[in-house]
């Protein structure tokens, strides 16, 4: 049977960073993969912060020459507001700009860059049971002419992503808060991308902040559109491959015209009830990175940021504990990366309460608690000389009831 030090499942974001970074430290690694690449996967706009992780593995050179669009923003709009941050000014010192990538060719870099680190990297490889222990990890798979194998492992992580392996072998799922929601997407041509509508992610929130379109342009002219909303919505945009969707974005007047005559790369496809937690992040012999923990909500597109955060501290623990340090995980790791999450969430509830709205559209913004906000939105959601990080859980309602009371004091006293 074969042995390796580490095994990693899956080999997005999460799993290529994990690998790369412990394959740096001198363990033998090995990823097993499920899909052949490149394969499609949704979450194509990466925020600043995820450079870092990207660069402390050494993948993002590899990532450099393919000419993805370079991203310095987000723009958000509802009917006539606008609102745009742009990541040279905000408050926590880090990157100030990153991609809007193709995921199939982001992955299928990502894969390759560390399978030249000496990582091995097997593509059409299932994982479908694990059974684990105090010294060796067993994982038993199956390749792409459905033969099983059996490889040995002194240390899992697990990056399975939607796959979610461990949560669903070892029972460790948990339902989100959020209402279940979903969305409808494709590839569009944007032959009308306009100087207004700039090369950064357009977030459009309308349905009274219950639904929202994303629209993230590529380097190569085309745009991915996507729609959000309660699933009903959802399913009935997508009935017969899409037709909904379809009428919906061309005639969306908040884009005005953008796509009215644009043509779909593929037909639009649609993920539903996406929100799901986890009891625990890691266990004996196992730890789980990227979407096998929690995945909130795409808005504030944070998913492939906490992949990286998640696979770079998951391999810097799993080093610590092969090394023979004590590590304690629910302190050193699953606390980190919770907090993390649980500023996300403050900024999902108040996206969908319709208080972040209410902050960023309000007649006028305070440049230092704009800063502030365009951290978060750059991923720097560790950041605790943040305000906007610190008191995440009650900076949002209460700033949103300010703005409101004065804004209706002043309507009050033009009249
Ligand atoms: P993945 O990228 O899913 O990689 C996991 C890999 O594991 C896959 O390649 C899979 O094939 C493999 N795998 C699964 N099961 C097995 C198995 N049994 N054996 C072996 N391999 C297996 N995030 C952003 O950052 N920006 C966005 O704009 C954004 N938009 C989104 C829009 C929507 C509608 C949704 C739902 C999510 C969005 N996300 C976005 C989130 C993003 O998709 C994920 O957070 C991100 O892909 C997670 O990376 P990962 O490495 O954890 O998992």
């Amino acid at each position: 049977m074969q042995t390796v030090d580490v095994l990693v499942i899956g080999a997005g974001p999460a799993g290529t960073v994990a690998a790369s970074y412990l394959k740096k430290q001198g363990y033998d690694v090995t990823i097993l993969e499920k899909e052949k690449f490149p394969r499609f996967q949704i979450g194509e706009s990466l925020l600043p912060c995820c450079m870092e992780h990207l660069t402390e593995a050494g993948l993002r050179e590899a990532i450099e020459p393919l000419n993805f669009q370079k991203k310095t923003g987000a723009a958000f709009m509802r009917g006539e507001k606008r609102c745009e941050f742009l990541f040279e000014d905000q408050f926590t010192k880090g990157w100030t700009w990153t991609w809007q990538v193709k995921r199939a060719d982001f992955d299928s870099k990502l894969a390759e860059a560390t399978r030249e680190k000496g990582v091995d990297v097997h593509f059409e490889c299932e994982v479908t049971a694990v059974q684990c222990g105090p010294e060796k990890q067993i994982v038993d798979y199956k390749d792409a002419e459905g033969n099983a194998h059996r490889i040995e492992a002194k240390f899992i992580i697990d990056s399975s992503g939607y796959g979610r392996v461990l949560p669903r072998l070892f029972d460790l799922s948990k339902p989100s808060a959020f209402t279940p929601r979903g969305a409808v997407f494709s590839h569009l041509e944007d032959k009308n991308r306009t100087e207004t509508a700039s090369n950064n992610i357009f977030v459009h929130s309308f349905d009274n902040n219950k639904s929202w379109i994303w629209a993230i342009p590529f380097s190569d002219g085309s745009t991915s559109v996507g729609i959000v909303g309660d699933r009903e919505k959802i399913e009935a945009l997508a009935e017969n491959n899409g037709e909904g969707y379809k009428a919906f974005i061309r005639n969306f007047e908040d884009l005005h015209g953008r796509f009215a005559d644009s043509q779909l790369k593929f037909e639009p496809r649609a993920i539903l009830g996406y929100s799901i937690g986890v009891t625990k992040m890691s266990g004996e012999g196992f730890v789980l990175s990227g979407n096998s923990t929690e995945f909130l909500d795409p808005i504030f597109s944070s998913g492939v940021t906490f992949a990286t955060a998640s696979g770079l501290l998951s391999a810097k623990m799993t080093h610590k504990h092969l090394q023979g340090e004590a590590v304690d995980w629910k302190k050193d790791y699953e606390e980190v990366i919770q907090k993390g999450i649980d500023v996300f969430r403050s900024y999902v509830s108040g996206w969908y309460t319709g208080d972040f709205q209410t902050i960023v559209f309000a007649k006028h913004i305070d440049e230092d608690i704009k800063r502030q906000i365009c951290s978060v939105l750059a991923g720097y959601v560790w950041d605790q000389t943040n305000p906007f990080v610190k008191k995440h859980d009650t900076i949002l309602p209460t700033l949103a009831k300010v703005i409101k009371m004065k804004e209706k004091a002043e309507e009050a006293g033009q009249s």
